[in-house]
């Protein structure tokens, strides 16, 4: 079964399953206010291995993840474009999903949208108020974390750090500088529901608590999401299921940050990816997954055009194979089960992609190897287990016989044709031609490439 590296715990641990043979799955989802940027491309694709892997594995998934689609960041930008708040957030979440589509991220089993809980938050916020751990302000409704056992856990420090770590707050009503606000009353012209507290808007930290409750239920599996959510965030949720006395989250799971090479911080100036459209748009997106399996999910990912291109040859000898095992047109061998075995057992060990992937690539060297030598028996099983392996963590072939039709080969001719003669207007009517036709066009150093 699959060991995870437990942030409660600070230890890995096993993943301890409410319902023999099902998986429960929360995993905070964006706020919808930008263009979707590379950190939200890693930490999706972890989570999306860890769902596809679980699944391989025989088990019954059920995924959540949720879209913030009321937030201070969505009000201010609609604010500064004069337009509704509801209508940014329609926007980016389309812009969100265009991108997990093209990453081959799967769509959760349920989305739910914070607009659509308010009623439910102001409930639960309702009953903090009740229980005493929650009291009003002149600003809002504030939560009292100093009251919650164990409040600290995910941030993995005592109450006295945390204290310590908070900056000077405005809000002179706050009982602790630790206390969180699940209540926020409008100001004029914000988008507002009625409360007993007077109009306003739900916190963040009461939005995730209240639907992974309602759509996994109370001690479901696993809590997921990228490490500086951690704190305040989760810390927050679980305080107030604790408050309740209601079990939340076996599990918590974090996945790491995303740096420029050399652990510098991303920016156009280094010639980095501005956004996760950004990159999709210039390269094959089965290279940011390869990319995000390469490292190992709690480590920080660094992406930079050399790390993308060393991915993008990786799966040109993935391809590679793929088509050479087809060309030969027998019926596919059943895959190595000693290699599968092993996978698994990678995998189970707090997802070690990146000895996954080695493995993957270790199987298609030997492949390749004894189909040059003509071993077939040899060369069978191990291409299939790079199949299949490639399979159980989202990564399909492709080949440019398998996919891209003659209108479009010949289109990529013609292009390169231009380009060779320095003709970069025709070029690029050429290039608009492709991408009319749903075609995404990369120049890379061998011409033009194209994928869908
Ligand atoms: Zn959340």
């Amino acid at each position: 079964m699959l060991h995870l590296h437990d942030t409660a715990l600070g230890r890995v641990a096993e993943l301890p399953l409410r319902t023999p043979g099902h998986v429960s799955m929360y995993v905070c989802g964006p706020t919808v206010y930008d263009e979707p940027h590379l950190g939200h491309g890693r930490f999706t694709l972890v989570w999306d291995v860890v769902r596809r892997y679980l699944e391989w594995r025989g088990l019954q998934v059920r995924f959540v993840s949720n879209i913030t689609d009321i937030d201070d960041k969505i009000i201010d930008r609609a604010n500064r474009e004069g337009r509704p708040a509801a209508e940014v957030a329609q926007q980016y979440e389309q812009a969100w999903y265009r991108a997990m589509d093209a990453l081959g991220v799967r769509r959760p089993d349920a989305d739910p949208h914070a607009t659509a809980y308010v009623d439910d938050m102001v409930a639960l916020i309702a009953r903090l108020v009740d229980a005493g751990v929650a009291y009003a302000t002149t600003d809002g409704v504030y939560f009292n974390a100093e009251q919650v056992p164990g409040y600290g856990l995910l941030a993995r420090q005592s109450l006295e750090s945390l204290r310590a770590g908070e900056r000077v707050e405005v809000v002179e009503e706050k009982r602790s500088p630790i206390d969180f606000a699940l209540w926020k009353n409008a100001k004029p012209g914000e988008p507002e529901w009625p409360s007993p507290w007077g109009p306003g808007r739900p916190g963040w930290h009461t939005e995730c608590v209240v639907m992974a409750l309602d759509l996994l239920g109370e001690d479901f599996d696993l809590h997921g999401g990228g490490i500086e959510l951690a704190f305040p965030h989760h810390e927050n949720e679980r305080a107030q299921a604790v408050a309740l006395g209601r079990p939340f989250a076996r599990r918590w799971a974090h996945s790491g940050h995303v740096v420029a090479p050399g652990g510098e911080k991303m920016s156009k100036s280094l010639g980095n990816y501005t956004s996760l459209t950004d990159l999709l748009a210039k390269t094959d997106p089965r290279a940011y997954r390869l990319l995000v399996l390469q490292s190992h999910y709690r480590s920080p990912l660094e992406v930079g055009p050399a790390t993308i291109e060393r991915a993008e040859r990786s799966l040109a000898r993935f391809d590679e194979l793929a088509r050479r095992v087809e060309l030969r047109g027998e019926a596919p061998a059943p895959p190595d089960p000693g290699a599968l075995e092993r996978f698994a057992e990678l995998m189970d060990d707090d997802l070690s992609t990146p000895a996954a992937m080695a493995l993957l690539f270790d199987l298609l060297t030997r492949a390749n190897a004894a189909l040059d030598r003509g071993e077939d028996e040899t060369a069978g099983p191990a291409a299939a287990a790079v199949l299949e392996i490639g399979r159980a963590v989202g990564l399909e072939p492709r080949g440019p016989d398998l996919d891209i039709d003659d209108e479009a080969a010949r289109l990529v001719d013609e292009r390169d044709a231009a380009r060779a003669a320095r003709d970069y207007t025709r070029a690029d009517v050429l290039r608009r031609e492709l991408e009319a036709r749903g075609w995404t066009v990369q120049d890379s150093t061998e011409g033009t490439r194209i994928h869908r």
